[in-house]
């Protein structure tokens, strides 16, 4: 075994590679770009070592800055985790080059399957199944044309270079065709810098089904069941799960032969994964399937693997590329149970599925029987836009597929997660909804359901708004009671004042979400009661404050409220105090007046700049301003004093 190891990778992979790292007794070595220097995975390792600036292009990519930090730091072996460099092939060979193991395959392995028209080409050479299509050199349009009508409609166009669902057009009659080509090609040249195409049949009612296969240096090639990958998005995966639902004995064994032959025609090492592609509009059959690429790596879904067979797949790897044998025989492999992962990612499925940015204010999950989370980020980390929004991969495995959906489902109803937007939501739906948990479904599953799963344009969330709001309200009037005895108050004494003057309603002007509302306060002898487009808030909301904002927490949504703009709080019946602190961190743009200068109730005395929006402070009483502690063009933390009037009796 190794005594080193070097993570090329960020996030929750370079997190869960490390983990196993140190449990066998190696050292860890973690790099970083700038904007990763407080990140989960640098904190986790031994050691870590910045490899250049936020772009991917110039730190996780850069397979010099990688090999330079391996040879200074000493590493054994370079494990490249998924994503980056990990199907590299030119990286793989550079590892060597240096005296140093790719924890991986071999890069001849790599180059086989890295395009999908010479791995299929390949593969039909080693009998395995795979879909009807031409997947040859030529490529004028008018051939390719030709080609999808003798294979009949429809048809799927792919990318030779492909991956991740990029370069891909399902074109459903001849008269398409010219478009699907143009767009498929068009997106595979920005994504590989390859234009090629191939095309295949379509197949209707399609499952993805995939085998995770394992080789050994001295020629041993094993299987480690199926995983199911139907549920996607635009052809990338959000939960996967092992077993695949309706697996059949006879299937499997055939299609675990066909993935073992396809890792045996590369001379497969290490942990690789056969994706098939199955037709399974009358259930799951072993003449039904065929081969669609090999990824030459550990798989982001590796986790449902491990839970149903006891396993420690990133351990597998280090041991075979120590040299060591397969640790177990085909005939040993067991599967216990049944394991379903849920992906979370910062995006908004309001708006597109969006990728969202930002710190999480908020991020918690609950521990259980049978829950594993597999996660990069903790509270106050910072999802940027530079790498992929994957906040975390929840991990339920069960004694039978119902009991890992309903751990599944609990566990998403107690995460806690906010800041950016996420598909926290979704994927509970997704879980919950009654085509999935009857194992009615096919990839085309997701798309067919966005509106039952709230994964379009929806107005905003009233009753959390109202929520929101009067947590906000409550908050400020715990700050003024909680101050009364010493200082004085702020301009948000306002929302006190209210309550002061008796009976009377007000309207609020609030942000939620961004937008502009107007919240309704009115006040009985009950105290306030807080509406939001005729709707009271919630009883079932949860709030999370950060600075001046409010993060309401609701059925896996999130809706942010702020108060929008103390100016226009009705001031008048204020008579007390005449101190003025800062109601939000920000910028001081101007003071309006001078020491010792005379204001009226309700003058503007400064300005400040918050959330791109200026705020003018005003004087909540008539007198004279006796002191003035901020400075204009400095920053200001929320609550901090800006003056103080004395008012005039
Ligand atoms: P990529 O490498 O871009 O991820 P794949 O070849 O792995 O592309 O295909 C991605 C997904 O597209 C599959 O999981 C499946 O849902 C769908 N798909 C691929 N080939 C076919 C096909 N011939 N018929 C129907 N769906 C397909």
């Amino acid at each position: 075994m190794f005594s080193s190891v070097l993570i090329a990778n960020r996030g929750e992979i370079a997190a869960r590679i490390a983990r196993t790292a140190k449990r066998l007794g190696l050292r860890t070595i973690a790099v970083y770009s700038e904007a990763d220097a407080g990140a989960l995975h640098v904190r986790l390792a031994d050691e870590a070592h910045l490899i250049g600036p936020a772009p991917a292009a110039h730190s996780y990519l850069s397979a010099e800055r990688l090999i330079d930090v391996a040879k200074r730091t000493g590493a054994e072996c370079v494990h490249p985790g998924y994503g980056f460099l990990a199907e590299n092939p030119e990286f793989a060979e550079a590892c060597a080059a240096a005296g140093i193991v790719f924890v991986g395959p071999p890069p001849a392995a790599i180059r086989a399957m890295g395009l999908k028209d010479a791995a299929k080409a390949l593969m039909e050479k080693a009998g395995v199944p795979v879909v009807p299509g031409y997947h040859g050199t030529r490529q004028e349009p008018k051939f390719l044309k030709e080609k999808a009508y003798e294979i009949g409609y429809p048809v799927l166009i792919k990318a030779v270079a492909g991956g991740g669902g990029k370069g891909m057009r399902r074109v459903d009659k001849h008269a398409d065709f010219e478009a699907g080509l143009a767009g498929a090609m068009r997106e595979a040249k920005s994504a590989f810098g390859d234009d090629r195409v191939l095309v295949e049949k379509y197949v209707a009612s399609p499952r993805h089904i995939e085998i995770q296969v394992f080789g050994d240096s001295r020629g041993n090639v094993i299987h480690l069941n199926e995983r199911d990958c139907s549920l996607q998005r635009r052809h990338q995966k959000v939960i996967e799960e092992a077993p695949a639902p309706g697996m059949i004995a006879a299937m499997r064994s055939a299609m675990g032969e066909a993935a073992v032959a396809a890792a045996k025609a590369v001379g497969y090492v290490g942990a690789g994964t056969v994706e098939f592609i199955a037709e399974a509009s009358k259930g799951l059959l072993p003449d039904r399937f065929w081969f669609m690429e090999m990824n030459t790596r550990l798989q982001v879904e590796h986790p449902v693997t491990e839970a149903i067979t006891g396993l420690d797949l990133v351990e597998w790897q280090f041991r075979v590329a120590a040299g060591e044998p397969l640790p177990l025989a085909q005939r040993a492999v067991r599967i216990t149970g049944h394991a379903i992962e849920a992906r979370l990612y910062a995006e908004d499925p309001e708006k597109g599925f969006l990728p969202s940015t930002g710190r999480l204010v908020a991020l918690e999950f609950p521990t259980g029987e049978g829950i594993r989370i597999d996660t990069g980020v903790t509270a106050g980390s910072e999802v940027t836009p530079y790498y992929d929004p994957m906040i975390a991969k929840v991990i339920a495995h069960g004694k039978d597929r119902t009991q890992a959906l309903d751990r599944l489902g609990a566990a998403l109803a107690r995460t806690r997660v906010a800041g950016p937007r996420t598909n926290l939501a979704f994927v509970a739906g997704l879980v919950k909804s009654e085509g999935f948990r009857a194992e009615a479904f096919d990839t085309g599953f997701i798309d067919q359901n966005l509106a039952s799963l709230g994964a379009v344009p929806r107005a905003f969330d009233r009753a959390a708004a109202a929520f929101g709001v009067a947590h906000l309200l409550a908050r400020e009037q715990a700050r003024i009671a909680a101050r009364s005895f010493s200082d004085g108050m702020s301009p948000w004494d306002a929302t006190d004042g209210f309550q002061l003057a008796g009976n009377r309603d007000a309207a609020l002007p609030v942000l939620v979400d961004g937008e502009n509302v107007s919240a309704a306060l009115s006040y009985g002898s009950n105290g306030a009661r807080v509406t939001v487009g005729g709707e009271g808030a919630a009883a079932d909301a949860q709030a999370i404050e950060a600075g001046n904002a409010v993060y309401v927490l609701r059925g896996g949504r999130q809706t942010v409220v702020r108060l929008r703009d103390f100016e226009e709080f009705d001031v008048d019946h204020l008579d007390t105090g005449g101190l003025i602190v800062a109601p939000m961190h920000g910028k001081v743009l101007a003071i309006l007046v001078e020491k010792g200068g005379a204001v009226s109730k309700g003058q503007r005395v400064a300005l400040i700049e918050a959330m791109k929006m200026e705020h003018a402070l005003t004087a909540p009483i008539a007198g004279t301003v006796t002191e003035i502690a901020a400075v204009a063009g400095s920053q200001i933390a929320e609550g901090a004093k800006v003056m103080v009037i004395e008012g005039t009796d």
